[in-house]
């Protein structure tokens, strides 16, 4: 790229990640809205369906940000009964946590949340602790999808599931075609005009190329010991849904 990035080495991954999420934090929410013309909260809602989480739930929102799909979890259960689980959303950057708890107390819901620092690949709690664990755009940032996945499996508990929404391969040409133009030539100039950054959001779309397609994803999830394995494409495949029981 332009820029380097394809070529940055394994092991500065991790910074360089840190790096593009502390700069964009702070108008990550507004350019989502801008870049995916607000389909992504329509995502985000199916997919937070999907999961139908019980009130009793014990919730781990993974890469959870500034806290989009804690939030909308937390409402799906408050739906079923006032008396629900705090969700946990752990991220590795704290500036997107800070807009999310910022986000959360304006919203006056903050004390549903615990919102803590910590890496998907080495997660800081123990063994068998959720029933449900969500990762939304932020396992194809990581550099090892398979310690990601590993530890997944890790802190759920028998039973818990394991639930994963990623940009994925679009399966119909003209669309396909449309979508490279569109993320090639378009999010990158947004992402200059809205948060005067067009490196990190060329970033964004690269990582979202090189991403496993969701057959060799669905292995992979398969691989780290998860059961009843399955996919659901959202708008052509631009976003799938990925999914496993540990049992
Ligand atoms: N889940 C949120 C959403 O759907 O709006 C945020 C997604 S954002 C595109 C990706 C997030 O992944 C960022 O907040 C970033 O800091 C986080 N992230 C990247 N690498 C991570 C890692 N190794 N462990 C935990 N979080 C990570």
């Amino acid at each position: 790229t332009h820029f380097g990035y394809q070529s940055i080495p394994e092991s500065e991954k991790e910074e360089k990640v840190k790096e593009v999420f502390e700069r964009v934090a702070d108008t990550y929410d507004l350019m989502n809205d801008a870049m995916s013309l607000g389909v992504h909260r329509l995502w985000k809602d199916h997919f937070v369906k999907s999961a139908a989480p019980k009130p009793t739930f014990k919730c781990l929102d993974v890469a959870g940000g500034t806290g989009d799909i804690a939030f909308k979890l937390h409402k799906y259960m408050r739906n079923v009964n006032r008396d629900c689980e705090k969700i946990v959303v752990c991220d590795i950057n704290t500036e997107m946590l800070r807009v999310g708890e910022e986000r959360a107390a304006q919203m006056g819901v903050g004390e549903n949340f615990t919102w803590v620092e910590g890496n998907a690949e080495v997660l800081q709690f123990p063994d068998n602790t959720f029933d449900l664990y969500t990762i939304a755009y932020g396992i194809r940032n990581c550099t090892h999808i398979d310690k990601v996945l590993e530890e997944a499996y890790r802190v759920l508990k028998p039973g818990g599931r394991f639930m994963c929404l990623e940009f994925s391969e679009v399966n119909n040409p003209l669309i396909s075609q449309v979508y490279d133009k569109y993320s090639h030539d378009v999010i990158p100039v947004m992402g200059q005009l809205i948060a005067g950054d067009f490196e990190s959001y060329q970033y964004l779309v690269e990582s979202i190329r090189k991403f496993p397609n969701q057959e060799t994803f669905a292995e992979m999830v398969a691989a780290a010991g998860f059961e009843v394995v399955e996919y659901e494409n959202l708008t052509f495949g631009v976003t799938a849904i990925h999914s496993g029981y540990k049992l």
